[in-house]
C-alpha cells in the first residue's frame, strides 16, 4: 500500500533502523496503516486540535494522526532507538512534529502543547494504567487534555467501562466513571501487533464529563475506592477499618455497613469520600 505521506512501510522503517521489539520496554508495533488511521479517527476532528502520542515506536500511530489532520502532535518515546525514524516522519510534516524523548511518567504536555490536547497512545500496560489514573485525579476538573484514546489489553478495558456487580468492575471503573465517559471504541486481535502479544487489545476513548458524576476530592476518592476493592470480597464495615470508624463513615454516606465495595455505584463512592473529608 503507498502511503499519503510519501513514507516509505514500516516494516522497511523497522528494518532499515534495525527496531526490533523490545520486550522490556513493551513494544508491540501496528504496522497496518489501515488499522491505525481507524485509531486515529476514534477522537474525532483533530485539525484545530494538538495531540499528546505516548510511546510512538516507529511512528504507525503517529504518521495516522497527521494524515487526519491533528494540527501538532508531540510524541514522547522512551526508546531512543527509535528517533531517527521519527525524524523522517517530522520532515514530511514540516512543523507539525515534535518528539521529546523520555519517559512520559516524567514529562509534562501542558508546558509544550496548547489546548484543546488529544492523548492518543499505544502503551505498554503497566505505563498505560499508571496513566490513565493521573490523567483522571488531577485535584481539578476539568482536566488539560480534551479527550483519551488509549490500547489495552481487553481485560483492562473491561475493567475500566464495567458496571457494579460484575467481576471486572474495580478501581479502574470507579475511577474512570466518575469523570468521564468512557466506551471501548474498537477491539483488536493479537495478530493485528508486530510481534503478537499474547491477549487480545482494546482501544478506550474517555472524554471528561463537564462535572463529575458526584463531588468528591480526587485524592480522597483514590484513597477510599483503593481501601474498598483491596478486599472487594468483604462487607465495607471490615474493608474501610483502615480509614478509621468504618461503621460512622459508612453512615454518614448512606450505605449499608454490610454492602460490598463490587456492588456500590459511583456516587455511592463519592458520598464516602465526602463523608471522609468532613470527618477530616
Ligand atoms: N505506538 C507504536 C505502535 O502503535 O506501533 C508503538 C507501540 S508499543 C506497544 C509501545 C511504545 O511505548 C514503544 O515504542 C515503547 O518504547 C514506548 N514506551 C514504553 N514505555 C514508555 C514510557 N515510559 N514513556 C514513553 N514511551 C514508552
Amino acid at each position: 500500500m503507498s502511503a499519503i505521506d510519501g513514507l516509505p512501510p514500516l516494516r522497511e522503517v523497522i528494518a532499515r533502523h534495525g527496531l526490533r521489539a523490545r520486550k522490556a520496554l513493551g513494544q508491540n508495533f501496528l504496522l497496518d496503516l489501515n488499522l491505525t488511521a481507524r485509531i486515529a479517527r476514534v477522537p474525532g476532528d483533530l485539525s484545530a486540535a494538538s495531540v499528546l502520542e505516548v510511546g510512538p515506536g516507529p511512528g504507525g500511530l503517529t504518521r495516522a494522526l497527521l494524515a487526519e489532520g491533528a494540527g501538532h502532535v508531540l510524541a514522547v518515546e522512551k526508546d531512543a532507538r527509535c528517533l531517527p525514524a521519527l525524524a523522517e516522519i517530522a520532515a514530511a510534516w514540516p512543523g507539525r512534529l515534535s518528539v521529546i524523548e523520555g519517559d512520559a511518567l516524567e514529562v509534562d504536555p501542558t508546558a509544550h502543547l496548547s489546548p484543546p490536547i488529544h492523548v492518543v497512545a499505544n502503551l505498554p500496560y503497566y505505563v498505560g494504567t499508571e496513566l490513565l489514573v493521573r490523567w483522571l485525579t488531577p485535584p481539578s476538573w476539568p482536566p488539560f487534555w480534551a479527550s483519551l484514546t488509549l490500547m489495552f489489553q481487553r481485560e483492562v478495558a473491561d475493567r475500566i467501562v464495567a458496571t457494579p456487580g460484575t467481576r471486572a468492575y474495580g478501581r479502574l471503573a470507579v475511577l474512570a466513571q466518575w469523570r468521564t465517559e468512557a466506551r471501548i471504541a474498537l477491539t483488536l486481535p493479537p495478530e493485528a501487533f508486530t510481534p503478537p502479544p499474547k491477549v487480545h487489545s482494546a482501544v478506550v476513548h474517555l472524554r471528561p464529563r463537564a462535572r463529575p458524576v458526584a463531588e468528591a476530592d480526587a485524592a480522597v476518592m483514590e484513597r477510599v475506592v483503593a481501601a474498598a476493592f483491596n478486599q472487594r470480597r468483604k462487607m465495607l464495615r471490615a474493608a474501610l477499618r483502615g480509614l478509621g470508624d468504618a461503621e460512622a463513615l459508612l453512615a454518614d454516606a448512606g450505605v449499608a455497613p454490610t454492602e460490598r465495595a463490587e456492588r456500590l455505584s459511583v456516587a455511592q463512592f463519592a458520598a464516602l469520600a465526602r463523608a471522609l473529608t468532613a470527618r477530616g
